[in-house]
């Protein structure tokens, strides 16, 4: 009997296994047995030769038409080209110098070829390809005859010196003597979700009697790859919520009441409840972490001020971490705007109850720096506005009670560490998360599976709508000067637009145009400089993009929000969290050079008032093409979880969950999170319990070895992202 860890020579022998681990990193049985076949071909079954793309390594079933030889022209030696065909579509098989491969190669004959796809005179071949002839009616090749007998075939992801027949083999061998391996998943949730044990499951995915098998087979092991994970994200709460953290509770009366009246609106019913929440959560002696995901203008923001102040309430701190200078700047604006005499104890007119703002960026000077860091040290700031500057060592806060990040996705895990570490006493601040970059829920619980996820679903009312169209400048060149025009009456009605651009010009570190391209994409200076002597003369007119320095940055975003400049020329700075709310144009040139999601933040600048607003998708790319209908698709929809779906189903796994999933030795080989939403629901729910029942997993052996083979692989990696 051999098992998991037993080494691959010892069984299939050393050359074979040599081979394997050199080409596909197989290593031990336990490596073999979760190298899962990509597809099944049923016995009888061709493959569809039209659907091979050049480069690609493939394992086709086909048959041979026809068989020719010939000597080469230049040199000695011999041609042997074979035909093969699925009856519709054709390969050409070439041999150099093997003319004895006539005899397999019989016109008639049916068989498996595996290489990798080239061109030659316009015709597809394989050359040199691997092959394993099915027997013919003659009978003459007895031991294929009886293995491929009415059976379905596996097909191995293979490598051109290992095909996929070869992995077969091995997996026979060992298949005859693995004993029973220790089932990571419980035999109650085997029971309870009507799964078969992992030794029957990988007996079937192997080996299927029966097509349904192996489908129940694999549904089994993805469950079990969902399940593992999931074991691990549950372990992590469970240990989150065992440290301690200081109870906050807002006073009645105090800041956040006196916030509530003071607002120039109502608070919608979602922006209640999750305060609720929240206010629940942070007073407790746990940690709170959640994450918190809302439309762009669904009013997040609100709801982390109101958070803070229950901090500040209670007598601690509150920070609030930005992606970006010219981010930290707007949310402090806008908390002191919101706050209004709450943010100025001890000034003149000043509230008794209220407190301080304190913003800290690193392009601070030195006498403000000081300053500040005093008073936060000193607690004078019940609220720090800042971008990564507030993770360096010498910022002591006096009590840090809850820690705002605002679009995670610019923040790492050391980040925040680095702030928690920041709190008294050993006691860990909250945390809570705000992302605007919609996370479909089976991402959100395999990414950030130990936050806790809220959704503000609900836009404030009154908000206006914003119709998008896309501008085919290829096809119709005139429809810009049409929309210049557009932005000039939009000026003149005393709104504001932006103009977005894939490039800043002014040749820093910017690469060259591709070989392939006609013309670099349209660059915020170059743009600025015709629209100011062209379409647009006459119009104020301010650029804004990353290398300028932060005050200048600051000015222009000052000076658009008053009106001064109405039209704000920008690369994707302004991608998150600008709030203006006269804002009711955008122009987004070269608009295919930008992610689907990209493309709705940037929408979401736009149309935040009662205002509506349009937003043109300026394109060259031709109607039919995949970056056309990515712009179609942003034009015919503003629900960014429907848009977040058509970006991910557009990038591969690895790409959704981080870089480290993306290799061979990725522990989610058959689990695709945007499609097995279900199971990951399901898995979700059962290491939950398992986890509640037995944190130390002591009572699961096997479970504990999956989840410790996970992390080892990973190195957490991906998990960690959060
Ligand atoms: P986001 O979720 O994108 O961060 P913000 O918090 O910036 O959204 O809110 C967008 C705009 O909506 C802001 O101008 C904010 O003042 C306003 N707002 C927030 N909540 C409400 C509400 N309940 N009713 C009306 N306007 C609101
Ligand atoms: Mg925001």
């Amino acid at each position: 009997m051999v098992g998991f860890d037993t080494k691959l020579a010892a069984v299939v022998g050393d050359k074979t296994a040599k081979a394997l681990a050199s080409t596909l990193d197989l290593h031990t049985v336990g490596d073999l047995m979760r190298h899962y076949p990509r597809r099944y071909i049923q016995r009888g079954e061709l493959t569809e030769l039209s659907s091979l793309r050049e480069d690609e390594l493939v394992t086709v079933v086909a048959m041979v038409k026809s068989v020719s030889k010939r000597s080469m022209k230049n040199r000695r030696g011999s041609i042997l080209e074979a035909v093969v065909t699925d009856g519709a579509g054709e390969l050409t098989l070439t041999f150099f110098n093997q003319a004895w491969r006539e005899r397999d190669l019989r016109p008639g004959r049916t068989g498996l070829f595996a290489g990798k796809v080239g061109t030659f005179r316009h015709q597809r071949q394989l050359a040199h390809p691997e092959y394993e002839m099915f027997p013919d009616d003659a009978g003459d090749i007895r031991e294929a005859a009886e293995k491929y007998a009415d059976e379905i075939i596996p097909v191995y992801p293979a490598s051109a010196k290992v095909p996929s027949w070869l992995i077969a083999k091995s997996v026979d061998v060992v298949l005859q003597q693995l004993g029973d391996p220790d089932d990571p998943i419980p035999a109650e949730v085997l029971r309870a979700r009507h799964l078969p044990g992992l030794a029957e499951a990988l007996h079937a995915v192997h080996r299927p009697k029966a097509i349904e098998k192996a489908w129940a087979a694999q549904h089994r092991l993805r469950y079990e790859e969902a399940f593992v994970l999931q074991t691990e994200l549950a372990r992590r709460r469970v240990s989150t919520a065992a440290l301690a953290a200081t109870r906050r509770r807002a006073t009645p009366g105090g800041l956040v009441d006196v916030l509530d009246e003071r607002l120039p609106f109502e608070l919608t019913e979602g922006q209640r409840r999750l305060g609720e929440q929240i206010a629940a959560e942070l007073d407790t002696e746990h940690p709170m972490h959640r994450l918190l995901q809302g439309e762009v203008g669904a009013g997040k923001t609100v709801v982390a001020l109101r958070a803070m102040l229950a901090v500040v309430d209670a007598g601690g701190q509150a920070a609030l971490l930005a992606p970006t200078e010219v981010l930290a700047q707007q949310h402090y604006r806008s908390l002191t705007a919101l706050l209004g005499p709450l943010a100025q104890r001890g000034m003149l007119g000043g509230s008794d109850i209220g407190t301080r703002v304190a913003l800290l960026t690193g392009s601070m000077g030195t006498a403000a720096r000081k300053e500040t860091l005093l008073d936060i040290g000193v607690g004078d700031a019940g609220i720090v506005v800042g971008t990564h500057a507030l993770l360096e060592e010498n910022v002591q806060f006096f009590d840090l009670g809850l820690v705002v990040v605002d679009e995670q996705h610019r923040f790492g895990v050391e980040q925040r560490a680095a702030l928690a570490a920041k709190s008294r006493d050993g006691t860990r601040p909250h945390v809570l998360v705000m992302t605007a970059t919609p996370i479909p829920r089976t991402v959100a619980m395999t990414v950030f599976g130990d936050l806790e996820i809220s959704t503000l679903s609900d836009v404030p009312r009154g908000r206006a709508d914003v119709a998008t169209h896309v501008v085919p400048v290829g096809e119709k060149p005139h429809f810009l000067d049409r929309a210049w025009q557009r932005v000039r009456e939009e000026v003149e009605k005393g709104h504001r637009v932006y103009v977005v651009c894939p490039r800043i010009g002014d040749d820093g570190d910017e690469p060259a145009a591709a070989e392939d391209e006609k013309r670099r994409p349209v660059a915020v200076l170059e743009l600025a400089e015709h629209l100011r002597t062209g379409p647009l003369q006459g119009v104020g007119l301010e650029v804004l993009h990353g290398r300028m320095p932060a005050d200048a940055k600051d000015a222009a975003m000052a000076a658009f929000a008053a009106g001064t400049t109405p039209v704000l020329v920008a690369t994707t700075v302004i991608e998150v969290g600008i709030d203006v709310a006269t804002a009711s144009m955008m122009v987004i040139m070269d608009a295919d050079r930008f992610g689907v999601s990209q493309l709705h933040q940037l929408r979401g600048r736009i149309g935040r008032g009662s205002i509506p607003g349009v937003c043109l998708l300026v394109t060259e790319a031709p109607p039919d093409t995949p970056a056309r209908e990515r712009l179609d698709a942003v034009a015919g929809t503003r629900d960014g979880f429907e848009l977040s779906q058509v970006d991910l189903e557009q990038r591969r796994e690895g790409d959704v969950l981080g870089a480290s999933q993306s290799g061979r030795r990725s522990s989610l080989k058959l689990l695709k999170v945007m499609r097995h939403v279900e199971i990951i629901e399901q898995a979700r729910e059962d290491a939950s319990a398992v986890v509640e029942g037995d944190p130390d997993l002591a009572r699961h052996p096997a479970l504990l070895d999956a989840v410790e083979a996970v992390l080892a692989e990973q190195e957490a990696d991906y998990l960690d992202k959060a």
